[in-house]
């Protein structure tokens, strides 16, 4: 099997953070198979680098605790609503890899035996020292946090040399570029992952081969200095 230092790849282990968002294609709602089925495409070649690849996907696709406690539910109740949604998403995620013949498992920080496994440190690390692509669901298991939190504290748990955040542009914006045309790239944003001293590269997920092309150092993304 190859490995990060029989590839050239500078990068042994890497977490994807990936919105909910992602995953809609150009739905307004939920899930695109097609979509998902593209996005697993570009794990499996990055994993095929030979790096140990670690996920955690949003829910903002299916529910956010903020929306929900803006209509008027309570907030943490809409907030473990988010978490489950991050389950449904990471499961789909799954099925996509599985049926490319990339072994996975989906931990969640909110156990539910029959669903996926419970989180276990140890046991995660393990499964990515087999060349298991895990998929952390649930967010912290906390209310009041973000799917960012969980990337980064996961990386952070895992060992990860870095975080790539995958969204709709190429990098970290003033404005939403496709809005405003004079929207400006930020090359270097200083942010939530200094304290974990963890660098977060962000990127396009919409360019095919994109996640393997930065892994390369190819391709346009934004540092944020950890
Ligand atoms: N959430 C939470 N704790 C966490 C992670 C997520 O309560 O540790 C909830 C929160 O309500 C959030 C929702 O799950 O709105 C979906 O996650 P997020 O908004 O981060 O998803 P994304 O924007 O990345 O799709």
């Amino acid at each position: 099997m190859s490995t990060a230092a029989t590839t050239g790849v500078k990068y042994s282990r890497v977490m994807l953070k990936i919105s909910g968002e992602a995953l809609m294609g150009d739905q307004g709602y939920g899930l695109n198979p097609p979509t998902v089925a593209r996005i697993a495409q570009e794990v499996k070649s990055v994993q095929e680098m030979g790096v140990e690849v670690c996920m955690v996907i949003g829910g903002g696709n299916i529910f956010r605790g903020l929306a929900g406690s803006a209509q008027g539910m309570e907030r943490t109740t809409a907030d473990y609503m988010g978490m489950l949604a991050t389950v449904m998403n990471a499961l789909a995620m799954q099925s996509a890899l599985e049926q490319l013949g990339v072994f996975t498992r989906v931990i969640s920080a909110i156990p539910m035996d029959q669903v996926c496994e419970p989180y276990i440190r140890r046991r995660a690390v393990r499964h990515l020292e087999k060349k298991r692509v895990c998929i952390f669901a649930a967010g912290t298991g906390n209310p009041y946090f973000t799917t960012d939190t969980a990337a980064t504290l996961r990386a952070s748990e895992m060992g990860c040399e870095a975080v790539f955040k995958g969204t709709k542009v190429d990098g970290v914006y003033d404005k939403d570029p496709k809005k405003h045309a004079d929207a400006k790239r930020y090359d270097t944003v200083i942010a939530l992952a200094r304290d974990n001293r963890l660098p977060i590269i962000v990127f396009s997920l919409d360019e095919p081969g994109g996640f393997r092309g930065i892994l390369a150092g190819q391709g346009t993304y934004t540092r944020v200095q950890g």
